[in-house]
């Protein structure tokens, strides 16, 4: 029988429709994929690839001197524009605010067949790093309360360019799905006097059955109520709500973990489509004790539909507990 599950953190349910539940394997793309490390290392059409970069568009690269390893350009078409006053109009049904914000990318390497799963543990540090220090840059100004740190890998998440990218919007307010998140959080704590994430992580150590990797500083599990097969949070055992607030040496440790999950969808999947997201407190809110920044990881590989969309409510048809374990398999 199908089982209604409920995500502890965000207090969503899912099903997990058991009877339609394929095996974790079923999940892997076709073998005659092309998969990103057999594209071309340069393609000469690629605005990402060296000796088409537009200058005028960079904020910032690493290493100053010599050829990039990781560089970040505003995006051509930004979807918010950097320059201007934030003024609201609140007039009735009619609530708006001029769409000032940041909206960059990060181009993660060099090579145009590179691609998280396949890079040096240092190459993913220092895309990490870049991140953080672009993402406490952009928080410090101060008509930004958001900002959202998302990658598009492959056309089915989204991703208009193949080149490794991530990108980074800085927003004027804070979206409803976060505010949703914290609210949530807080109700929690206020009724046991705990961080909700904190709990989550504790019971998944514990029983052990959804974990796919971890060590000291962040732990990789398959989440309970997974909304969608293959859904993946990690999560950093010290607790912060801000991922702009944590140590950047922890980076060092998330690097090897972030790398390996990804390495595990890469191999045992077949190189799939997936979002992944940093999910972190809005940037004005000091540290607290109820939220815990995490990053979410979901493979595109089932789609969802109107009932999704009129409910609320994904229909999972994997069981979480068999994708975890077919991820450990063979490391
Ligand atoms: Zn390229
Ligand atoms: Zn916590």
């Amino acid at each position: 029988m199908a089982e209604l599950r409920q995500n502890l953190a965000t207090r969503e349910w899912v099903i997990i429709a058991s009877e339609r539940a394929r095996r974790p394997n079923a999940y892997a793309e076709t073998p005659n994929r092309i998969r990103t490390h057999e594209r071309p290392e340069h393609e000469s059409a690629c605005p990402f690839c060296p000796g088409n970069e537009e200058l005028d568009l960079e904020v910032c690269r690493t290493p100053l001197v010599g050829p990039w390893a990781t560089r970040v350009v505003r995006n051509k078409y930004p979807a918010l524009a950097l320059d201007g006053p934030l003024t609201r109009a609140f007039n009735g049904v009619e609530r708006r605010i001029t769409g000032i914000g940041y909206h960059e990318v990060l181009v993660e390497h060099p090579f145009h067949n590179a691609t998280i799963a396949l890079m040096t543990d240092e190459e993913v540090r220092a895309l990490l790093e870049m991140s953080l220090q672009r993402g406490r840059e952009i928080g410090a100004d101060p008509r930004i309360e958001q900002i959202v740190f998302f990658k598009n890998h492959g056309e089915r998440a989204g991703a208009s360019l193949p080149h490794a990218h991530s990108q980074i919007i800085g927003l004027p307010i804070v979206p409803g799905d976060i505010r949703h998140r914290i609210e949530e959080a807080r109700r929690f704590f206020d009724d046991t006097g705990r961080c909700v994430f904190c709990a989550m992580l504790e019971d998944e150590l514990t029983s052990g059955e959804r974990l796919i990797a971890m060590n000291d500083y962040y732990v990789a599990f398959m989440l309970y109520a997974s909304s969608s097969p293959f859904h993946i949070w990690i999560m950093p055992r010290q607790h912060h709500a801000s991922f702009l607030h944590i140590e950047p040496t922890s980076l060092m440790h998330l690097a090897p973990l972030l790398r390996d999950v990804l390495f595990r969808l890469y191999t045992h999947l077949n190189d799939p489509d997936y979002n992944m997201i940093i999910r972190s407190t809005p940037t004005k809110e000091p540290e607290n004790g109820y939220f815990h920044w995490y990053i979410a990881l979901v493979p595109r590989l089932s789609r969802s539909a109107g009932f999704e969309l009129g409910s609320g409510v994904w229909i999972n048809p994997s069981i979480p507990e068999q994708c975890a374990e077919y991820l450990r398999e063979g490391s």
